[in-house]
């Protein structure tokens, strides 16, 4: 047990102390602004001082130039590949009654289901038959939904092999659990494990998660991922629901849980931060009456200004987003999205057939297929990337912050979205989108030359090794 987990007053996060920062830091100075744009480009992550001097931007020109830089910065560390995932719901039985989620236990509107084995095949042999590699694994939370099942459901997704297709990395979005269960998921082959706070604000959490509730426990949630560490899983996933408390507030805790966690962990900040914006759900008036919504704009600043806090760190941008604003933000330091996306059990085999909207956690944004948004990401000048080689060759948690802080992400990861996408192409593009795709990996190519001739050389190698009918090449 570390850091007073269990017990005692006070957590890592001090609400005081973040009102203060964001009170103190109002109408920051333009040279100020540009000493911590230096910082990030030196992709240094900052600290809360200086994030919430980024919060309070108010200058046009300052705000776009926080904007170009947090392009920079992206291109720099992950370069300009874009992860494709996407969310695979099992079962929406829920003992908790958080008041914005169109799951929780009084909402007599949505039909409850959990996936049977039979079921959770037919979904994934769906999800492969469009070329998904990636998967989150979502669960309400509920006695059934233990980590035997939720290590037995996973084991079940690696098994299926559909033609050319298989699932190579499952990360999971599940209620926290204690080290003995995420040992279990550890042993399954877990790839990230993702808890959001929902909000770091103690006050409203406690209003939004009713007493008596599991969830209604802020600091078992908080330090859900120092468990998942202390079980041996080092790929952590942090977010904040937006739009249930005061958005800069929000940003300044997910700063402070990365600060815990390096601090903590010899240097091993979250794998991934993620930003989902409240969205309407079923039977679920909550979501009308919040005050708290972030405008489109202020959706912008933000991811902007997580990018250039925590420059290392990949950043998950779903489809609760609208098509164009998930086009505007893309390029400010996303590293993930989900495509083709179904939030309801059983969404996928479903949208086959027909739609089952009332099953759904809650409404979402972008519905455009995997392969519409793959030739959008060409479109966009990055390249798409199915690769989940990293923490199959071990680059992960110490690992990987070492290669990524530096930017040394480029020797493994470009190539390996290169080969991936290559994959894709050949085994489910459609012609337009072969087209795109093409071209994006022939600029790719011309990147590689430009720099490097001798990893040209390796993945031209490799490329015809995939041409030929050989899957599943990395490096
Ligand atoms: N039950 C687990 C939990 O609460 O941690 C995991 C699954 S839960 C369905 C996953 C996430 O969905 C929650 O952490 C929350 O942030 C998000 N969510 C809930 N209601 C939402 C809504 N109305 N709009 C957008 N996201 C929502
Ligand atoms: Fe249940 Fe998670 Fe929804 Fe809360 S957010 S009601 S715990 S599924």
């Amino acid at each position: 047990m570390r850091d007073n987990q269990y017990s005692g007053k006070d957590d890592f996060i001090n609400d005081e102390e973040i009102i203060n920062h964001l009170e103190r830091c109002k109408n920051p100075d333009p040279i100020e602004i540009r000493e911590i744009f230096a910082k990030s480009r030196a992709k240094n992550r900052l600290e809360p001082e200086e994030t919430a001097k980024l919060l309070q931007l108010e200058d046009p020109d300052l705000i776009e130039e926080m904007y170009a830089l947090a392009r920079e910065i992206k291109e720099d560390v992950y370069g300009d590949r874009i992860v494709f995932f996407a969310p695979l719901y099992v079962g929406n039985k829920c003992i908790n009654n958080c008041l914005y989620c169109g799951f929780r236990r009084d909402n007599e509107a949505i039909v409850r289901k959990t996936l049977s084995k039979e079921e959770l095949i037919n979904e994934v042999e769906v999800l492969e038959s469009k070329g998904h590699k990636r998967l989150i694994m979502v669960y309400g939370e509920h006695p059934a939904y233990d980590a035997d099942f939720i290590a037995d459901t996973m084991k079940t997704v690696y098994s299926v092999k559909q033609g050319r297709g298989e699932i190579r990395r499952i990360n999971i979005n599940a209620a926290p659990m204690d080290v003995e269960g995420y040992k279990k998921l550890k042993e399954a082959g877990i790839g990230t494990f993702q808890i959001f706070q929902e909000t770091y604000h103690h006050q409203t959490y406690s209003l939004l998660h009713p007493k008596g509730d599991r969830k209604s426990d802020y600091r078992w949630r908080l330090y859900g991922l120092d468990r998942a560490m202390e079980a041996g899983i080092d790929d952590l996933g942090i977010g904040a629901l937006f739009g249930i408390y005061d958005w800069k507030f929000e940003v300044m805790g997910l700063l402070y849980h990365t600060i815990h966690l390096e601090k903590t962990f010899g240097g091993i900040g979250p794998h991934t931060i993620s930003f989902p914006r409240l969205e309407s759900a079923l039977n679920t008036p909550y979501i009308d009456s919040t005050s708290y919504k972030v405008s489109n704009e202020n959706f912008k600043k933000l991811v902007a200004v997580i990018r250039l806090s925590v420059p290392y760190t990949g950043m998950i941008l779903t489809a609760r987003e609208q098509p164009e604003v998930r086009d505007q933000v893309i390029p400010l330091g996303v590293s993930q999205i989900d495509a083709g996306s179904r939030v309801g059990i059983g969404g996928y085999e479903e949208a086959e057939k027909g739609y089952l909207p009332e099953k759904e956690q809650f409404q979402l944004g972008d519905m455009r297929s995997l392969d519409e948004l793959i030739k959008k990401v060409c479109d966009l000048g990055c390249i798409p990337s199915f690769c989940t080689a990293g923490y199959r060759a071990g680059r992960t948690g110490k690992h990987f912050m070492s290669l990524a802080k530096p930017g040394f992400v480029h020797k493994f990861c470009m190539p390996n979205a290169v080969l991936t996408f290559k994959e894709y192409l050949l085994d489910y593009a459609s012609e337009e989108t072969r087209i795109a795709g093409e071209k994006a990996i022939a600029r790719e190519l011309n990147k590689f030359g430009a720099t490097d001739p001798e990893r040209k050389k390796s993945v031209e190698k490799k490329l015809k090794i995939i041409q030929d009918g050989k899957r599943d090449v990395y490096i």
